[in-house]
Parts: structure tokens; sequence; C-alpha cells
């Protein structure tokens, strides 16, 4: 028996670099995921986000871009968007639709205060939507690869999947598979907070032992991941050029710094695949993370690695992708996922605990702090 489809209009907003949107047609009948076709959605950029944004002015300038994305003669089919995905960069409250703040750019409201409420700010533009579903960029990004992998792999399955972006800033997300009868689909491993694993404070390349922290990619330490590896890094101290070089030996330190973030990821809970997002996707690049990860797995043994397990020893354990192109693509698509999933309600599983679950018990993991 086939069912029907029920094409509905879902929305994603990526907050990163760029202000983007992005919106299509989704079947809700079937859970069926729909990469990679049919999958044409209608994306654009709102705004470059510019620095003069202060902590006041953030919520406006976001809710001005969609009110105008709205009221344009093109766009009549945003009146019926049902459901809503979101995808920032900062610090996201997931449980509470908030975006708390964004350290890179100096946008921090202070404790207690946020930088952008989501369901007041969609409630002025999409006034009739309630379904609305916010998560960090790398996990909204990750989402989007897990579907992704799974329509061009259905026989092969991924239960855990992170995903690694060194791009601005460095951090990494985590999505495990849920399963319902026959239906499969991506659950985010996130509790209160999402992941922040470019903070982790890597063993320095030994061209790095004499770091000048001037280079420094993060805006809050001299010397993890981000600091040493973020695309701000190799911009500051090689100049944008080293971006179209593949081969510049500041890539070999890149190399080392992803694979050791790997190596970690692989200690603490064992994916079955790793996906890097990253501006140099060379076949070289790919080479030289996978064999310093094998060095690294090694270690001093003389028998083999230490953590074996299939997936690991698959070549494509560890894959190298260009970000997409243009770069907000990635966030719209991982917006778009969550909204999907958001559209069709698939947190149906023992994992998940109900909104009002997920309050309370929020509420009592506060007030216990407090007390
Ligand atoms: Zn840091």
């Amino acid at each position: 028996m086939t069912v029907k489809p029920d094409w509905k209009w879902i929305f994603g907003l990526s907050i990163d670099s760029e202000l983007a949107w992005g919106a299509v047609r989704v079947d809700a009948a079937t859970e069926g995921c729909p990469y990679p076709e049919p999958f044409e959605a209608i994306c654009g950029k709102l705004s470059d986000l510019p620095v003069t944004l202060s902590t006041n002015n953030y919520h406006e300038h976001i809710a001005q871009c969609l009110r105008t994305l709205k009221e344009a003669p093109d766009t009549e089919f945003l009146k019926k968007v049902e459901a809503i995905g979101v995808s920032t960069i900062g610090i996201a409250d997931h449980l509470n639709d908030r975006l708390m703040s964004i350290a890179r750019r100096n946008l921090i409201p202070g404790q207690g205060k946020y930088l952008v409420n989501f369901a007041q700010l969609f409630s002025e533009i999409f006034p009739d939507i309630s379904r609305i579903r916010i998560q960090n960029d790398a996990t909204a990004k990750c989402l989007y690869r897990y579907e992704a992998h799974l329509a061009h792999n259905p026989k092969e399955p991924v239960d855990l999947l992170f995903l690694a972006m060194f791009s601005e800033g460095v951090n990494g997300g985590l999505v495990r598979s849920a399963r319902s009868g026959s239906m499969q689909w991506g659950e985010p491993v996130a509790s209160l907070l999402h992941q922040e694993l470019g903070h982790q404070f890597p063993p320095r390349h030994p061209a790095d032992f004499a770091f000048d922290p001037a280079y420094s990619g993060c805006p809050i330490h001299l010397h993890c991941f981000e600091a040493l590896a973020s695309e701000v890094r190799l911009r500051k101290q090689w100049g944008e050029d080293v971006f179209q070089h593949p081969e510049h030996p500041a890539w070999d330190i890149i190399a080392h710094y992803v694979a050791h973030f790997c190596w970690n990821m692989v200690l603490a809970i064992p994916p079955q695949k790793i996906i890097i997002l990253t501006r140099n996707a060379s076949v070289d690049f790919q080479y030289r993370v996978r064999a310093i990860f094998g060095q690294i797995n090694n270690g001093r043994s003389m028998t083999g690695p230490y953590v074996s397990y299939p997936e690991l020893e698959r070549p494509d354990f560890i894959s190298v992708l260009p970000r997409e192109m243009p770069p907000y693509l990635d966030g719209v698509y991982g917006a778009l996922e969550m909204a999907r999933l958001e559209l069709i309600d698939a947190r149906r599983t023992i994992f998940e605990l109900s909104d009002e679950e997920k309050h309370k018990r929020l509420h009592q993991l506060r007030n216990t702090k407090r007390s």
C-alpha cells in the first residue's frame, strides 16, 4: 500500500558568518528522508550580520530581515510554512529556543539574559506556527549529513555520526540513530547545552611550540583547538591566500589538530563515522589526517592499533568534505532538516522526553544547582 504524499512547506534560518534562509516542500506523510531528491530548497542570504551589531540590536536586526523577506513579492509561499528550524553559532539553549551568546562576536548579554528568543521572534513573523526547533550549527549540520548519508547508503546506516567543523570556530556535533519499527531518523546527542569540543586543549604540533598568541583563533583561550586550528588562526598567520593553496605547509599543522580532534572523540564516545568540514578537502589533506590518526592510535605499539572496531578500519571512517558553497548552505540545510523533524514529530522514542517533561526536568536541574 502506498501512502499518499502530504506536501508541506518548512522554513530554515541559519545564523553564521552570514544570516541565511531556506524553504522547501517536504512530504510529511512518510517519514522517509527527502534527500538527495526531491530537495530543491529555495535558499538565500539575508545579511552579512555586520560586526556593528550589539546585544541590543541583534534580535531586531534578524526580525527586520525576516519581515523584509516575508513581505517580498516573490515569497508568497512563506505564508504556507508549517515548521521552522534554526541553526546558529554561539551558545544555543535548545530546550528554551534561545540564542544565549556569541563570544566570537563579543555578543555576551550576561547572566540570565539572551541574544534572541526565537519563539518571540517567529511569533511576530509567522504568528500561526508553534513548531520550532533550534540547535547549534555543528549539531544541525550533523543532522543534515546524517540524513544525506542515510539517503545515499540506505543499507549502511550509521548508529553514531560525529561531524567536526574546522571553520571560523571549531566544534563538533553528534547524532545517533533513532528507530521505531522500520522508520529511522537522526537524533542529536545533546543534554542541557551542546558540545563545546573546540575548547579542548590539544597536544601542540612541534611547529607550534612557540605559537604566537596574537594568531589565536579563540576569543577565550590561547591554545585550544579553536585557537590553533580555526580559519581565524589560518587567516591571521598566513593570510586569505592559504585557503587557495591546499599544499601550503600550514595545512600540515591543521591536519595534526584534526587528527587529534578525531582521536579524542574515538576515546570518548566511539562514532561509526566521522565527517570533517573544512576549506581544504584535498586528497593529500585527507591522507595526512588519516595517517596521523593511525599513528596516534598505534602509539608505541608494535602489534597494532590501540582502539579497533570494524567501522574504524574502513578507509572512509574519516571523510573530509568541503564546506558547502556558498558557505551558508550547510547551515540552511541543517535548519531545514530540523524543521522537517519537527514537522513529522520524529521524537517518539524512549530516548526523548516530551517537551513538558523536558521543561520540568530542566526546572528541577536549575533549582538543584541554585540550592
Ligand atoms: Zn577556546
